[in-house]
């Protein structure tokens, strides 16, 4: 036999699989990791095939093929549907396949940074050890081991030594007495705290969530189906994704439940370690390489069979997969934001269909595209139209903030915004104040000439951080690069002294806050606060306590967090991404509002939001106070209708990027000639183009790199794909000076 290995080597000249000779008394798998020999190097790889001597193509002459080096892991690390998920992910998202390999695996793992830990473990062999330790008198710290291990269970050198000092001598005289038997066991660095988590049983259900459970279980017990959970905010989801998996369990089989954020894992995971104990693994990028390794190993060895996590969970190595549910499946971070720009929907989608698996997509305000997509029969829709105990949603009052401003209040909080905190906070309840971006207006520009201090390696605006208020000065930063710089003093460009910051940033919010009700205690959540590993955990803890009163954030708190004395939402600039150069900013807007409302009165009391705008009047932002999604997604889907937008067109481009502007632009317009003579020459494809256009990237630079890209706007129709795989195959093109990407349906198109 010779085993065909692609290489953890991303290049173009080793994409294709390369065969080694299997030496004696190796025995690798589909799916196993090994170490082969290229060129001078060795290198790591995984096996994809297993093919016999005699099938060889004649060029390839058994004599000349060398040795696997060795094997790296106990068991194949790859499960072969993960496999052909990665060749899948490979032809649709146009990267080699080594790249999309690198997915399914802990990148610890892979670089091999990180190793399995083993600890020593102490246990008694003998009946009574309680009696053997009182006839030790004259060992006292003997005698205190063996009590402790009385039990008869097993413990750790580490466990023991918190309570025994420097416990191994004496584990070692007892070991030899016979009293005591050492053995090295493998241990799992665990993300779990230290507390011991209370279990919960299953409520009785509404009347809601039993209706949705009637219809999607039987599915789940055959093995198959795909529903899209439409549920207002506040109506139970997460009870129904809980007995689904309780059911999954049951049959044996395992789940992935995704999460659009990091900030919302320890909730979701709490939520699951309390009903399922250890069989619950957790998986995101803030664990720390270790704990991600052995959280992997845990899953891939059978020992939990539910994976709660971020994205890239949906490459969970979970055997017998019976059921995946991506919560809020609206949310854009469940397009891959780096290379390989996979859509971890579609790739749910299809691990559903290949293994045999029951897909739930649920939301309070579900996509655009994937409402389409259920009404046109490729999912079931469900529908929780009534929240928990038939608690009323949220009242919503749109202020124009257009009309504060002539009546002279300038601060960025309207009168009626102050009235409902200053009530809220007398009832003893808590508040929830939100805005769209961090400092999206903390940008500094000039007054007299419009000058808008720019990141000198990127082409975005610098924003305005400050530690405190009574800092004056500041320093900027870049969102994109983190590039650190300090505000000048008068404009670089006309020298007026006129240049100083606008807006209104989460910090800003912050500060104005304090002015107006002076010891009122808040959480701030931002990207500036949740850096560190814990970082959101303990905010969220510290508000979900009662220890702070207000808490102020971006987008990270406008989802799924559920807080039940939260009875006031303030939104304080609505209209903010209603501004941005993107065919979705209206559906992220709507969406923005209603989720944040659904925070709001989540429990007995009633909840209230207010909603500040420069625009009442748009549609979009009635819809959303009106939480009226039904009414939000006709008048969307006709827009992109008449529009030519998707889902009745498709996006895309090719991506160039590279250090020399005069390179990258040459070569985007080498690519929009060639595109354009192909077009020539294929009238069916021309007719299906909508239009082609050579231009820069919106951010035409990023991490000092240039960035142009041609443009296509396609009817998305069967035929469209000849052209498609034209683009593709120009990724070749790429070189050193120049790097081209091939990008459909982005998540942005910056
Ligand atoms: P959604 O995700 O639909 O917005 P959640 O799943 O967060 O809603 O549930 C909202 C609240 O209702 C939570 O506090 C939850 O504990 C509570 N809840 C859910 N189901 C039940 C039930 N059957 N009985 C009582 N309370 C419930
Ligand atoms: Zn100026
Ligand atoms: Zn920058």
């Amino acid at each position: 036999m010779v085993a065909q290995v692609v290489v953890d080597v991303v290049h173009t000249n080793v994409a294709k699989p390369f065969s080694y000779l299997i030496p004696e008394g190796m025995n690798p798998a589909i799916g196993s990791r090994v170490n082969v020999p290229l060129g001078r190097r060795t290198v790591d790889g995984i096996v994809v095939g297993l093919v016999n001597d005699n099938d060889l193509p004649p060029e390839l002459p058994l004599e000349k093929l060398r040795p696997i080096s060795k094997m790296l892991d106990e068991y194949p690390a790859l499960l072969p549907s993960m496999l052909e998920l990665a060749r899948e992910i490979a032809a649709e998202t146009h990267c080699p396949l080594s790249e999309a390999l690198r997915l399914m695996l802990p990148a610890a793992m892979r670089t091999g940074r990180i190793k399995q830990k083993q600890e020593t473990y102490a246990a008694t062999c003998c009946e009574d050890a309680a009696g053997e330790a009182d006839r030790m008198k004259r060992a006292p710290k003997r005698a205190m081991l063996l009590r402790l291990l009385a039990d008869g269970k097993p413990r750790s050198i580490s466990e023991l030594s918190q309570l025994v000092q420097n416990p191994r001598e004496s584990l070692k005289a007892l070991e030899e007495a016979g009293l005591v038997i050492l053995s090295q066991r493998e241990v799992f660095r665990s993300p779990y705290g230290e507390e011991d988590e209370k279990r919960t049983v299953q409520p009785p259900l509404t009347e809601g969530q039993k209706e949705a459970l009637d219809s999607m279980l039987p599915s789940l017990e055959g093995g198959s189906g795909a529903f899209l959970l439409h549920g207002v905010t506040g109506s139970g989801k997460t009870e129904v994704y809980l007995a689904m998996a309780s059911r999954a369990l049951e049959m044996g089989k395992g789940a992935i439940i995704l999460v659009p954020e990091i900030a919302l894992t320890p909730q979701m995971v709490r939520w699951f370690r309390s009903r399922f104990g250890p069989a619950t693994a957790v998986l995101h990028s803030r664990l720390t390489d270790g704990q991600r390794f052995d959280e992997w190993r845990r899953i891939r060895l059978g020992d939990a069979k539910i994976v709660v996590g971020a994205r890239s969970a949906i490459f969970a190595p979970v055997e017998n997969l019976g059921l995946i549910v991506i919560d809020e499946e609206h949310e854009q971070t469940y397009l891959s934001d780096k290379h390989p720009r996979y859509d971890a929907r579609r790739v749910a989608k299809s691990r559903c269909a290949r293994e045999g698996a029951t897909l739930v997509l649920s939301s309070a305000t579900p996509s655009i595209l994937s409402f389409a997509m259920a009404r046109r029969g490729d999912y079931t829709l469900v529908e929780m139209p009534k929240r928990v105990a038939n608690r009323p949603l949220p009242q919503v009052t749109v202020v124009d903030m257009r009309k504060e401003l002539e009546a002279g209040n300038r601060s960025i909080f309207s009168a009626l915004l102050i009235q409902k905190l200053r009530e809220c906070l007398e009832r003893g309840q808590q508040a929830m104040l939100f805005l769209n971006r961090r400092g999206f207006h903390t940008f500094i520009s000039c007054r007299s000439c419009g000058y808008v201090v720019k990141c000198e390696a990127c082409d975005v605006s610098m924003t305005l951080h400050r530690e405190r208020p009574d800092d004056e000065t500041g320093e900027l930063r870049c969102h994109l690069c983190g590039a650190v710089r300090q505000p000048p003093q008068t404009c670089p460009e006309c020298a007026s002294k006129y240049i100083r910051y606008f807006g209104s940033g989460t910090q800003r919010v912050e500060e104005e806050m304090h002015k107006l009700f002076p010891g009122v205690r808040t959480v701030r959540m931002d990207i500036d606060t949740t850096r560190g590993r814990d970082a959101h955990a303990k905010l969220l803890d510290e508000f979900g306590q009662g220890r702070a009163q207000v808490l102020i954030g971006t987008q990270m708190i406008a989802k799924g967090l559920d807080f039940p004395n939260v009875t006031l939402v303030g939104v304080v600039a609505a209209d903010m991404t209603l501004n941005l150069p993107d065919y979705r900013s209206r559906e992220r807007t709507f969406q923005l509002l209603t989720q944040v409302a659904g925070r709001a009165g989540r429990a007995e009391s009633a909840g209230q939001v207010v909603v500040q705008t420069y625009k009442p009047e748009d549609p979009c932002i009635l819809a959303a106070a009106e939480q009226d999604y039904r009414a939000f997604f006709e008048m969307e889907f006709s827009r992109r209708r008449t529009g030519l937008y998707p889902p009745f067109t498709l996006l895309a481009r090719l991506l160039v990027e590279g250090e020399s502007e005069l390179d990258v632009k040459q070569m985007c317009d080498r690519l929009y000639d060639t595109v354009q003579t192909y077009l020539l020459s294929h009238p069916l494809q021309k007719k299906r183009t909508l239009m082609v256009r050579a231009d820069e990237a919106p951010v035409k630079r990023i991490r000092g790199q240039y960035r142009y890209h041609v443009l296509f706007k396609l009817f998305d129709h069967p035929d469209a794909s000849p052209l498609l795989s034209l683009m593709s195959e120009l990724t070749a093109l790429s070189d050193e000076r120049c790097h081209i990407y091939c990008e459909v349906n982005p998540a942005t198109m910056m």
